[in-house]
């Protein structure tokens, strides 16, 4: 199967061409033009590697190969046999643990295959890869690149929008092919800062000179979202009867894998997408309007969804309404920041959606309420407002708490956190949960890189960076 542009009638690549080069000509992401159809409930006492096999398969990508060199990296999460932990709540509540790889977040899901399959494709060849990151997706892919020849990873991200501990995962890399750069700035600037670099033409000419090829790390990257889809229809494979999905929300990805999911067969009934009070996600699917004159982004406790131009609704949009209207949808956006579906479009998108948002005092409200079960981060807890105990759901947990730990101890013991490595442990013995070495290890890690550059520096700052 080849993928296509969202935007462009014609324009399409191979899976392999997408992930080395994942920027269309048009501005636009590749995507499928329709999704297989998998009969994953035939297949539900496969392990999760094989399983995981077969559903990548059924895209008739080829690329076996490289694809089973990939997966085998899932046995370096904490349950060798299987990367996901679905843990049951109650009769009709499940949680999703997305968090059991090695920089706790789900992003390594994705992204410790992903590097494998890269470097298998890039034929040692040397790459450039780029990626912008909010805190999780920053520290699981230099994790994935750490020790792989011929590829170099720069990391963009908000210098005050990161937690600590994430910010420590980044700052305390000592590899010679890994470079960070905290930028002044939101996340938003620092997904615009590396758009408008993979897109530019010197920059990718500069690069050439040096014979580096440029990628991209973000879920704007097929290769990513294609893992994303797995964890979720495993899930409701487990569970086997018909389920609801509530997705904290940022830049679309996890929650456009259950989507995938569910038109490639999974028995899911509604994705809910929970978010901030960043919520221009709850407006577009509750109004059908994407607005983003007026507002500003907030810094809240779950900052990996403090995003306002969420990428991967381009690729719903595809699916739904094909790409002639994804891209007049789009150019919309660029020119008036704004863009609103017809009463007959939103329909379709509510017959898999539903959304909200929940304040960070509702959030912390959650994590005490729910720490009588189990631990969720302040991204996880949002789900909560969108539970409906009536229905059997399937809650994403996308971090462990350790990396939010300051939010944690506010929520479960109503005050400031003033020693950041005490609190994690008085947390963890409080209420028996396990954490790991890696973890608490950064408080006493050597930074390597904490200088705060401008975004518009950038270019000139990575091409020296790579001359050395
Ligand atoms: C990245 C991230 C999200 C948002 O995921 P998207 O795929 O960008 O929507 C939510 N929670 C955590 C902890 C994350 O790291």
């Amino acid at each position: 199967m080849k993928l296509v542009s969202t935007r462009a009638k014609g324009e399409e690549a191979s899976f392999k061409e997408a992930l080395l080069s994942p920027s269309t000509k048009d501005g636009g992401l590749f995507a499928p033009l329709v999704l297989p159809k998998f009969n994953g409930y035939e297949l539900k006492d496969l392990s999760y590697e094989n399983f995981a096999l077969k559903l990548i398969q059924s895209f008739e990508f080829g690329e076996d190969e490289a694809i089973k060199r990939a997966l085998k990296t899932y046995q370096c999460f904490d349950n060798e046999a299987c990367p996901i932990e679905l843990t049951k709540i109650s009769q009709k509540l499940f949680i999703n643990e997305l968090y059991h790889g090695p920089t706790r977040a789900f992003k390594d899901m994705a992204l410790q295959p992903f590097g494998v399959l890269l470097q298998e494709f890039a034929q040692g060849k040397n790459f450039l890869i780029m990626c912008a990151t909010s805190g999780d997706t920053g520290p699981a892919t230099l994790k994935s690149f750490e020790n792989l020849e011929h590829i170099r990873v720069v990391c963009i991200y908000p210098s005050s929008g990161t937690s600590r501990v994430q910010a420590l995962q980044m700052q305390s890399l000592n590899h010679n092919n890994l470079k960070v750069f905290a930028i002044n700035g939101n996340f938003d600037d620092a997904q615009n800062t590396l758009k408008t670099l993979l897109l530019d033409k010197g920059f990718k000419e500069a690069l050439k000179r040096l014979d580096i090829e440029l990628s991209a790390a973000n879920s704007v990257n097929f290769g990513r979202i294609l893992f994303q889809i797995i964890y979720h229809y495993y899930a409701c494979v487990k569970i086997g009867e018909n389920v609801d999905i509530i997705v904290p929300s940022g830049n679309f990805g996890d929650a456009l894998g259950a989507y995938y999911a569910k038109k490639m067969g999974a028995k899911i009934d509604k994705i809910k997408i929970a978010s901030n009070e960043n919520n221009i996600l709850t407006d577009f699917f509750t109004k059908g309007e994407y607005d983003l004159r007026g507002r500003v982004l907030k810094k809240t406790l779950s900052p990996a969804m403090d995003i306002l131009i969420s990428s991967n609704i381009e690729r719903l949009l595809f699916d739904k309404f094909k790409d002639t209207r994804t891209k007049e949808l789009y150019e919309q956006l660029k020119t008036q920041k704004f863009f609103k579906l017809s009463p007959n479009e939103l329909e379709l998108l509510q017959e898999d959606f539903e959304a909200d948002f929940c304040t960070d005092e509702q959030c912390l409200n959650f994590i005490d309420e729910f720490s009588k079960t189990m631990l969720i981060d302040p991204h996880t807890a949002t789900c909560l407002k969108l539970l409906d105990r009536q229905k059997t759901a399937i809650i994403t947990a996308t971090a462990e708490w350790t990396k939010f730990t300051p939010s944690m101890y506010e929520a479960l013991y109503h005050e400031k956190c003033l020693d950041e490595k005490a609190a994690i442990i008085d947390i963890a013995e409080r209420f028996s949960a396990g954490v790991k070495m890696s973890i608490l290890d950064l408080f006493d890690a050597d930074i390597k890189q904490d200088k705060i550059y401008e975004a518009k520096s950038l270019k000139n700052e990575i091409l020296e960076w790579i001359k050395q």
